[in-house]
């Protein structure tokens, strides 16, 4: 990398500067029992802040009934965690107008980040995150803040690669790195380092274009930003014909989502989008619908289709990209085994660390090898595409059930002891054996499955031990003749025996 240019776009005196409350704020919020009252004071500091805080708290984008007029009031209203995205949100884009005689358009760069923030955040519940909408938004904001940099600090010079580079901004980073030895992923994530940003931020602008390169704990974070990037450009007219397939691709293969709910995502977040530009004194964004938008993007895409060779290879590569990245199995619709790994994971390491119960059940269809022989392969996979959504049916929300292997599944449950997962197993071995499963060619049968269960206990040497405790209880289910539970030797030793049904 070119350590030399990242020193002086970092020094430079044209880079945006974050003002002095803006920098406390950060601060703040990055104190885990920061209070209300604190980061009120520091707010009230900053008048245009405080009533750009007021209106949000009326604004239908956080729907109230009754008028808000006290900033104190309307942090009430808001909610700690708004708060900090708003102070935060608000103080990075700062005056949106920027300066006269620049080339650079910085309403049309925040309106897009806006939208990929809008986008992100409603994505979020998708991806599990429901607790981190907020991270969400933030993150979409701040994605291309190393584009901002590099254009502040290098003007007409920056803006020639981009004009070279056309296209969605992930696009842009092969451009920025031959021309100028280094890109707007290490400019962003090194300025977000400077301004003391929370670690999220700062991994969400390194990774967004990669996504599965980011620390495994902020992986699916990252993800959301990425597509909140792609949905953006679509919403902002840019790079059409590269944004839609990239939107709707990444919305099917990381998080399940089938295109039409893709689309009516996208509207949600072009709404959002919409009032909080308002609200940033953002001028009028452009007022296409979303249905217009995807009329071009398709037109824009047969267009390509003249470049249809070369296209076809790069999307096929893409998708094969995103396959392996997948973390919804396509036959039973459960998570992949990838995507098992990276939750086991941070499960043992949050069970090891903070004693917290931490469950496994391990689940292997009986004589499933028959049924192939029987009825064919295709049969089979019916029934274990049904067996999938027996499964799904029968877990928790919180607990995350996989496809482990061909007829193999597995259930990670967070929070959960032996006791627990005895009554889950108990409950998924009865559902999968009542379960009648009819064949397309009209037949009906049944299908019994052996269940392991262990809990996770603080003398095991991580994962894959785990693993193999659940592993060779489920063995013993098998031995002891099917259709039954058993729990794994290590927790037998020490802890009163659950009654297991035969
Ligand atoms: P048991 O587990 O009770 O010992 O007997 P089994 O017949 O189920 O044996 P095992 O678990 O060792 O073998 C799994 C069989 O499941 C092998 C294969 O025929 C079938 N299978 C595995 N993956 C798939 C798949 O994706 N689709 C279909 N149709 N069958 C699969
Ligand atoms: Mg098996
Ligand atoms: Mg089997």
């Amino acid at each position: 990398m070119n350590d030399e240019l990242l020193e002086q776009v970092l020094r430079s005196p044209k880079l945006p500067s974050l003002p002095a409350v803006a920098m406390q704020i950060i601060d703040l919020v990055q104190q885990p029992d920061v209070s209300l009252d604190q980061l009120s004071l520091a707010i009230s500091r900053d008048p245009a802040l405080a009533s750009k805080i007021l209106r949000s708290a009326n604004s239908g984008y956080y729907a109230r009934s009754r008028r808000v007029t006290r900033l104190s009031e309307a942090l009430m209203v808001l909610g700690l965690r708004r708060v900090k995205t708003l102070a935060l949100g608000f103080s990075l884009v700062g005056d949106p107008r920027g300066k006269n005689g620049e080339s650079f358009d910085h309403a049309a760069y925040w309106k897009r980040s806006l939208f990929a923030a809008t986008v992100a955040r409603t994505l979020a519940p998708h991806a599990g995150l429901r607790a981190q909408l907020e991270e969400a938004f933030l993150g979409g904001l701040t994605h291309c803040l190393g584009v901002l940099a590099l254009n502040q600090a290098l003007g007409e010079q920056y803006q020639d690669v981009v004009r070279a580079a056309g296209g969605h901004s992930a696009g842009l980073l092969p451009f920025e790195r031959e021309r100028l030895g280094l890109d707007h992923a290490a400019v962003g994530a090194a300025l977000g380092e400077v301004w003391n940003l929370p670690p999220e931020l700062i991994e969400g602008m390194r990774h967004y274009a990669s996504p599965n390169d980011a620390p495994l704990e902020l992986r699916r974070l990252v993800q959301c930003i990425a597509v909140g990037a792609y949905g953006a450009d679509l919403l902002m007219g840019i790079a059409l014909s590269e944004a839609l397939p990239g939107f709707l691709h990444r919305c099917r293969v990381w998080f399940g989502i089938a295109d039409a709910d893709a689309t009516t995502l996208l509207e949600e977040a072009q709404r959002s989008g919409l009032e909080m530009a308002a609200l940033l004194d953002l001028p009028d964004p452009m007022g296409m619908s979303v249905s217009d938008i995807l009329v071009l993007a398709n037109e824009a895409l047969a267009e390509l289709t003249l470049n249809a060779e070369a296209e076809n290879a790069r999307l096929e590569r893409e998708n094969e990209q995103l396959e392996s990245e997948a973390s919804i199995d396509g036959l039973t619709g459960l998570n992949t085994r990838r995507r098992f790994d990276g939750f086991l994971d941070e499960h043992v390491r949050v069970a090891a660390r903070y004693e917290a119960p931490l469950a496994l059940m391990m689940i292997d269809l009986d004589h499933f090898k028959r049924v192939n022989d029987t009825y064919g392969h295709q049969a089979g996979d019916n029934m274990l595409q049904a067996v999938g959504r027996v499964v799904l049916d029968t877990v928790r929300e919180t607990d995350l059930p996989a496809r482990y292997g061909g007829e193999e599944f597995a259930i990670v449950l967070p929070l959960t002891d032996i006791r627990g997962a005895c009554g889950l197993a108990t409950r998924m071995l009865r559902a999968i054996a009542e379960h009648e499963y009819e064949l397309p060619s009209g037949v009906r049968l049944g299908v019994t499955a052996s269940i392991g269960i262990a809990a996770y206990a603080p003398e095991m040497d991580g994962p894959a031990e785990f693993v193999r405790a659940a592993d060779a209880a489920l063995y013993e289910a098998k031995a002891a003749g099917r259709n039954r539970v058993r729990i794994s030797a290590m927790e037998r030793s020490d802890a009163p025996i659950p009654v297991v049904p035969a």
